[in-house]
């Protein structure tokens, strides 16, 4: 059964971020259902999700609240294109987003990487349509991640997916990370913050002229290996694009929803964005949409008799009801388990249980923030995630290192036997791999996320 599916999707089926001839060695799994945090493979096995099918899920797969849901909006309706039309999933989702970020215009998209391509469009049309059309330029972090569309690839410091396409993308400008892991000695997390800042400052004071959007991941960025930066940074870039007059567009769409302990990321930081892009966690992980949540003054500048100075932009699925009302229904999710409250006493627990990992010699800038864990790995594997994913998953736990960083994402449904699993499999993982390096060669090793 698993043989035959995997054979035939390797037939058929061309997966995303892989190098299909390395599935020769190793098949893609095949999953046969999914519940709670735990992934059941047609062969009769289960592996824990650890990174929540790449960060999308938080209350564990299908979870019966959002099956009621989206059973109850099928019957009803399942789709309308949203041009002239609108329905109520989507008229109370805007609404409940604007009131959890202050935010009250929300423009719909699929996936993460239209979103990003929503927000930078938005952010250059607004500045023409203030007269000031120069304004058309974008910067971003050393090292961020904000999708892979042509547009959201020119934001996308990781030179590995963007290589192959340099002459496609109109690039953006990169400035340097805030990552804490960048502390000189005797520096703080914070000094860090305040030196990258110094460092955008001087940029955007150069720049400001034509530069609509600063674009950045707040707190962590993920794809880079879940690099971690102090809040001050977000306050010191709200700031500075206040004083340039550059929008803010914070991306969200991995970091939203309570991955980093608070509702949104940048709430942590006291401040609010100019764009707010968020997908991945949206909708529970149950099913693609993306929004990207505006101003009264970015809206503002849109609103005319004149036909071209609307945001012309769409996707034909832009605010499928289904996927809003999987999303309220998410929301709902949040007050109704107290989530954010309980997330906290769960991280204490995965933290109590994954000492061992944290303290292991080879480890370095273990790290935390919120219900994201990350320990970089001191290897000499250059196929060190590779490796470490196999010895993963033969103990039944889905973790896939970004490099030679090992990171946990796990849903917000883990109950005792389930930290256990993954602490403990984790670390023996974690030795299994390194006892591989005594002769072990092999090509130099890309890191994908
Ligand atoms: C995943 C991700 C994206 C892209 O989202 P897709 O749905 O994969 O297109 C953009 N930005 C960040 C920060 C992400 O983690």
């Amino acid at each position: 059964m698993t043989d035959t599916l995997a054979a035939r999707s390797l037939a058929s089926v061309w997966h995303p971020c892989t190098q299909m001839k390395r599935h020769e060695a190793e098949p893609p799994v095949a999953i046969a259902r999914a519940q709670g945090p735990w992934l059941h493979g047609t062969d009769g096995r289960r592996y824990l999700d650890g990174i929540s099918s790449w960060w999308v899920n938080l209350f564990g797969h299908g979870h019966p609240h959002i099956q009621a849901a989206l059973t109850d909006q099928f019957a009803r309706l399942d789709h309308v294109m949203l041009a002239g039309f609108t329905h109520a999933p989507v008229v109370e989702l805007s609404e409940r987003l604007a009131a959890l970020t202050g935010l009250g215009h929300a423009f719909y998209g699929s996936d993460g990487a239209s979103a990003t391509e929503i927000a930078l469009k938005m952010s250059a049309h607004y500045w023409r349509n203030q007269g000031r059309p120069a304004k058309s330029r974008f910067v971003g972090l050393a090292g961020g991640y904000h999708g892979e569309t042509v547009g959201a690839l020119a934001v996308t410091d990781i030179a590995l997916f963007r290589e192959a396409y340099a002459p496609l993308v109109r690039l953006a400008a990169t400035v340097q990370s805030p990552d804490a892991r960048n502390a000189r000695p005797g520096e703080s997390a914070r000094d860090v913050a305040l030196r990258a800042a110094a460092a955008l400052e001087a940029w955007l004071a150069e720049h400001q002229a034509t530069t609509a959007a600063l674009i950045l991941e707040p707190l962590v960025q993920c794809a880079a290996g879940m690099a971690m930066h102090d809040a001050e940074y977000l306050r010191q870039a709200r700031a500075l694009c206040d004083r340039y007059e550059v929008h803010l567009v914070a991306d969200e769409i991995a970091v939203g929803f309570g991955r980093t302990g608070s509702m949104f990321a940048h709430q942590q930081a006291g401040i609010r964005p100019d764009f707010l892009c968020l997908s991945k966690g949206l909708t529970g992980g149950t099913l693609p949409l993306s929004a990207v949540l505006t101003t009264d003054a970015v809206y503002a500048a849109f609103y005319d008799d004149d036909v071209a100075r609307g945001f012309l932009h769409s996707h034909s699925y832009t605010g499928n009801p289904l996927a809003c009302r999987a999303a309220l229904a998410t929301l709902e999710l949040f007050e109704q388990t107290d989530a954010l409250a309980r997330n906290g006493q769960l991280a204490q627990a995965i933290d109590a249980a994954c000492a061992p990992l944290t303290a292991h010699p080879r480890v370095r800038h273990a790290r935390r923030q919120g219900m994201v864990w990350a320990w970089d790995v001191e290897t000499s594997l250059p196929d060190f995630a590779r490796r470490y994913h196999r010895h993963a998953m033969a103990r039944g736990l889905l973790l896939r290192p970004i490099g030679a960083t090992v990171y946990a994402m796990p849903p917000y449904v883990l109950d005792a036997e389930a930290v256990q699993h993954l602490a403990v499999n984790a670390l023996a993982a974690l030795d299994a791999t390194l006892a591989e390096e005594a002769g072990a060669t092999a090509p130099t090793e890309e890191r994908l996320p």
